[in-house]
């Protein structure tokens, strides 16, 4: 607890002016609302029984300070509400961006095992709670303690007895609302669940309207969207149930206390023991100490909610990214493509069967390797090795003679392109997305990787050319033109060490022809792994290696593994025959 508390004080630390001065402001404001019921208090003994030209001056300056005073309580609750919100709200982006950045850290590994759609809500959901928290909690909790204990302190001057009469409600309000306060934020939390649930429903069915449509399914989709929409109403329902209690329950509170008050007051009156002055005086504070009670227990809630928020934050970024630089790590800009699997053996998960056993492989710079084998033997898991999105179990990977493990992080992978079945394309032009493979490249060289991946035809071709917006995920363009897209990203990128994961396969006769003209001309040169499961597009590879379960099975050139008569041949008699 003490060090996380910590860690959350940290995040004020650049913004300790706005912090202090934002107290400071608190402390003013708190003490100016106090104070005001008292001028009241001392025109309605004193000054009235003043004569003459003294009254009417009086009761002119009293009017003037209190005016200043209203003017300065103003200032105060502006600069608290408007710079108070300025640095929740800049304390909120540090966190986002903390957490976004941790994110970007994060392996594979860790991303096998999470919904996108969670991670989502630790940057959304978590952090409102806890920005409300940094944003409101330290001043409301000063301000209110400022505002009970002062006019507690006050009336208890002006009159003990009806003071105690007064207070002695607030235990009552305290129960009240953090009952219902509980009731009602748990009901809060769960309309956001209902609400997550509902968009991640709508994101779901409009990603997949494609297959939606060519099921006929959209009333089944509403269907089953409605059930949701319906759990949502049922939800808001019991909240709005617990915020009717909550506020109107604790108005009713407050108009007893005044009831009370005046009650009890009047009675006192006849006796006395209270002149109407300071009865006056009493129903002035009634709020200041009523209101702070609410914000005081709300608070509270406010702390529990925006600290579990923060406590599930840090467990993230408690989340050390288990790839990454080691201390003596290497720069090396340019590698050669030299590739040894030197006794590489590799399992996902602790535990559990190993992928790959014992793999030795060798190959050469600048030579055409191709994988197969049967789904599932682990060519893609081989491939990943190598860029390092995971780590080998036992053995170890070296090219141009370094273990991948000393190479820096970021070198390693500039220096390795993939092309894969699924292509992303983000958000933006044609121009931005291949321009990703190399972020300071001129136009000029943009077109040049196009023009090499075979792409600058079609996209001239489009009204807008190259700044021709591809929609989310690229949906305006075929198989084949994205794949070309992610091949042009590659050229562009010109790294001496390629990876094509099944990059045609799930293109059509003629698009495949063009897509794997663009990587055999990009392969040039380069040392290159080709998984493919149409042989046809492997059979000039300097050596093919065929994966099993059981590890490489064969080894050799497309004759060569023809003449062996064994896995390769049975695997390209299938597809030819
Ligand atoms: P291939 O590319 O040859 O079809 P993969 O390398 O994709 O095969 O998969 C090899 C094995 O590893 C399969 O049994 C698969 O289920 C498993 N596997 C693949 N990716 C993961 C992952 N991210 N986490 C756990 N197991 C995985
Ligand atoms: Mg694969």
């Amino acid at each position: 607890m003490k060090e996380k508390l910590k860690k959350l004080i940290a995040y004020y630390n650049p913004y300790r002016f706005l912090f202090f001065s934002d107290m400071f402001f608190a402390i003013i404001g708190a003490l100016v609302t106090l104070a005001l019921p008292l001028i009241v208090r001392y025109i309605t003994n004193n000054v009235i029984y003043y004569e003459g030209s003294k009254l009417s001056q009086t009761i002119f300056s009293l009017g003037v300070i209190m005016v200043i005073l209203v003017v300065v309580e103003f200032g105060c609750n502006y600069y608290i509400a408007y710079f108070g919100h300025i640095m929740g709200a800049k304390m909120e982006a540090d966190m986002r961006s903390d957490i976004f950045g941790h994110y970007q850290k994060l392996t594979f590994a860790f991303y096998d095992n999470q919904k996108v759609g969670h991670l989502l809500s630790r940057i959304t959901s978590d952090l409102f709670d806890i920005s409300e928290l940094l944003h409101h909690g330290p001043e409301d909790v000063l301000i209110s303690v400022i505002k009970i204990i002062g006019s507690f302190i006050i009336l208890m001057m002006i009159n003990m007895k009806l003071t105690l009469i007064a207070f002695a409600f607030i235990p009552a309000m305290v129960v009240f609302a953090v009952y219902y306060n509980k009731k009602m934020k748990s009901a809060f939390s769960q309309n956001r669940a209902k609400i997550a649930d509902i968009n991640s429903q709508i994101e779901d069915s409009l990603s997949g309207i494609r297959v939606v449509k060519s099921f006929a399914n959209e009333s089944e989709e509403l269907r089953k969207f409605n059930k949701g929409n319906g759990r949502f109403v049922e939800a808001k329902k019991k909240s709005y149930l617990y915020m009717g209690m909550y506020n109107s329950g604790l108005n009713a509170l407050t108009t007893l206390v005044t009831v009370v008050v005046l009650v009890a007051g009047a009675q006192f009156l006849t006796t006395g023991q209270v002149v109407v002055s300071d009865l006056i005086t009493f129903l002035l504070y009634i709020n200041n100490f009523t209101e702070p009670v609410k914000k005081l227990v709300n608070s509270a809630e406010q702390f529990q909610n925006g600290y579990t928020g923060f406590e599930r934050f840090l467990e993230i970024l408690s989340i050390a990214p288990d790839i990454k630089d080691a201390e003596d790590a290497v720069a090396v800009r340019e590698l050669k493509g030299d590739i040894i699997f030197d006794d590489v053996s590799f399992c996902y998960e602790e535990n559990q069967d190993k992928v790959l056993n014992h793999v030795n492989l060798n190959v050469d710079a600048g030579s055409y390797m191709a994988l197969v084998g049967p789904s599932g033997a682990g060519k893609t898991t081989l491939c990943s090795l190598i860029p390092r999105f995971y780590e080998v179990s036992s053995g170890k990977i070296l090219i141009d003679g370094m273990d991948i493990r000393s190479i820096r992080l970021d070198d390693l992978r500039n220096n390795i392109g993939i092309v894969q079945q699924d292509v992303y394309l983000f958000a933006g032009t044609i121009m931005d997305n291949i321009r990703y493979g190399k972020p300071e490249a001129s136009d000029e060289e943009v077109v040049l990787a196009a023009k090499n991946a075979n792409a600058h035809e079609f996209i001239v071709a489009f009204p807008e050319g190259y700044d021709t917006d591809i929609g989310q995920r690229g949906v305006k363009l075929s198989g084949g033109q994205k794949q070309r897209l992610s091949i042009a990203r590659v050229f562009l990128k010109n790294p001496p060490i390629l990876i094509f994961d099944e990059a045609t396969s799930a293109l059509d006769n003629e698009s495949e022809q063009v897509v794997q003209q663009s990587l055999e001309s990009l392969a040039k040169n380069r040392t290159t792994f080709v998984i493919a499961h149409r042989l046809s597009t492997i059979r000039n590879a300097e050596k093919i290696l065929v994966l099993t379960d059981e590890g490489i099975a064969e080894e050799g050139t497309h004759e060569e593994l023809l003449h062996a008569h064994g896995i390769y041949e049975g695997l390209y008699q299938m597809q030819f025959s």
